[in-house]
C-alpha cells in the first residue's frame, strides 16, 4: 500500500504555483488577486477562510477579505458580489458557504460572473464541466484529479465507484472520471442513500472515491484487494487522549482499509489539503485569462 500524500503533493503544487506568479511579474503582470468575502463567525468557516488566505500570501497573491455581520440583508450581499463582480483588479472571489439562513445561497452563487468564480459552483461553470469545455473546477474535484494526476493512477478502462452524489464532491468527481482525459475514461457507478448493495457495489470498484460524510463507513470487505481508494469525508471523533480532545477520521475505516489498497489518502493529509491549492489554481488560471478570455 503506497499513501497518496496530499501534504507532498500540495507542498509541490504550491511551489509550481509560486513559480508561475514570479513569471507573471516578470513579465509586468500584477500578482493574481483573491478575494474572500465571511459573513457571521462560524469557527468552521473562518478556519477555511483564514487559511485560504494564507496560502494566497505563501504563493504570492494578493488576497482581501471582507467580513461581514451575519445581519446583512441578501441585496446588501448581491451589492457587495456586483462590485467584486465588476473591478478589474480582482481576478475571482468566493463567498464562504454556509450562509446565514436569511439568504438564499443560491441566488448569491448564480450572481457571481462566472469568470470569477474561482469556486467553480455557477452553473454555467458546471454546465462546461459537464460539456469538457475549459472551465473551474470546483476545488474539491480538482484536487482529487491533481492527486491521482501526480501519482500517475492509470484510471483508463477501470471500474470506479463514487459515493456520493452532492453538487461540490460526488457528482462533478464523477463527471470528471467519464471524460476522454488523464486522469478520466473509466467506467462510474455513482452510489448514494438509496443505493441498494453498495457493499457488492463498492467491492466491483478499482477506483474508490468516497464523499458520504459518514465517520469511518466503508470497512474492508466493501474494498476490492489493490484498489485505489480516495477517502473525501473529514469528521472530528471526540478523543481524551489527544490535547485538543478531537481526532480526525475520513468516511474510510483507514486502519482495516488500507493495508487492502494499493492507494489511499489518510485524512487527515490526503484529500482537504489539495481543496485550497485547487482555489488557487483556478485564481491562477483566472488571471492568466486562461478560461474566459
Ligand atoms: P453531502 O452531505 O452533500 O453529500 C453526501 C452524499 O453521500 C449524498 O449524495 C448522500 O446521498 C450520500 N450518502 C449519505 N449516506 C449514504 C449511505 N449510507 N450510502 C450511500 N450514500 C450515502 O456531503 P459532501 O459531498 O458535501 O461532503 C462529503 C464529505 O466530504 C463530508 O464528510 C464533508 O465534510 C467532506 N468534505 C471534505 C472536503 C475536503 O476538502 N476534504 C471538501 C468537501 C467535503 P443522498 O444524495 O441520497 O442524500
Amino acid at each position: 500500500m503506497e499513501l497518496l500524500d496530499g501534504k507532498k503533493v500540495s507542498t509541490e503544487v504550491l511551489a509550481e504555483i509560486a513559480q508561475e506568479v514570479v513569471s507573471l511579474k516578470q513579465q509586468g503582470a500584477r500578482a493574481p488577486h483573491l478575494v474572500a468575502v465571511l459573513v457571521g463567525t462560524d469557527g468552521a468557516s473562518e478556519t477555511y477562510v483564514n487559511s485560504k488566505v494564507k496560502h494566497c500570501g505563501i504563493v504570492g497573491f494578493e488576497s482581501t477579505l471582507l467580513r461581514y455581520n451575519e445581519d446583512i440583508t441578501e441585496r446588501e450581499l448581491l451589492d457587495v458580489v456586483q462590485r467584486l463582480n465588476q473591478d478589474p483588479n480582482i481576478d475571482g472571489f468566493i463567498v464562504q458557504l454556509p450562509l446565514p439562513k436569511h439568504i438564499d445561497e443560491r441566488k448569491i452563487t448564480l450572481a457571481i460572473a462566472p469568470e470569477k468564480d474561482v469556486d467553480g459552483f455557477h452553473p454555467s461553470n458546471v454546465g462546461r464541466l459537464t460539456l469538457g469545455l475549459p472551465t473551474y473546477v470546483s476545488a474539491t474535484p480538482l484536487g482529487i484529479v491533481e492527486i491521482l494526476k501526480k501519482y500517475n493512477i492509470d484510471t483508463e478502462g477501470k471500474n470506479c465507484v463514487v459515493v456520493g452524489r452532492s453538487n461540490i464532491v460526488g457528482t462533478p468527481i464523477a463527471i470528471l472520471m467519464t471524460k476522454n482525459t488523464n486522469p478520466g475514461n473509466a467506467t462510474v457507478t455513482i452510489c448514494h442513500s438509496k443505493t441498494k448493495n453498495l457493499k457488492e457495489i463498492c467491492a466491483t470498484a478499482d477506483i474508490l472515491i468516497v464523499a458520504m460524510g459518514k465517520p469511518e463507513f466503508i470497512k474492508a470487505d466493501m474494498v476490492k484487494p489493490g484498489a485505489v481508494v480516495v477517502d473525501v469525508g473529514i469528521h472530528r471523533i471526540a478523543d481524551d487522549s489527544k490535547k485538543s480532545g478531537f481526532r480526525l477520521v475520513g468516511d474510510v475505516k483507514f486502519d482495516e482499509v488500507a493495508p487492502k489498497a494499493s492507494f489511499i489518502t489518510p485524512v487527515p493529509g490526503g484529500v482537504g489539503l489539495m481543496t485550497i491549492c485547487s482555489l488557487l489554481l483556478n485564481t491562477l488560471k483566472s488571471a492568466k485569462k486562461e478560461i474566459y478570455s
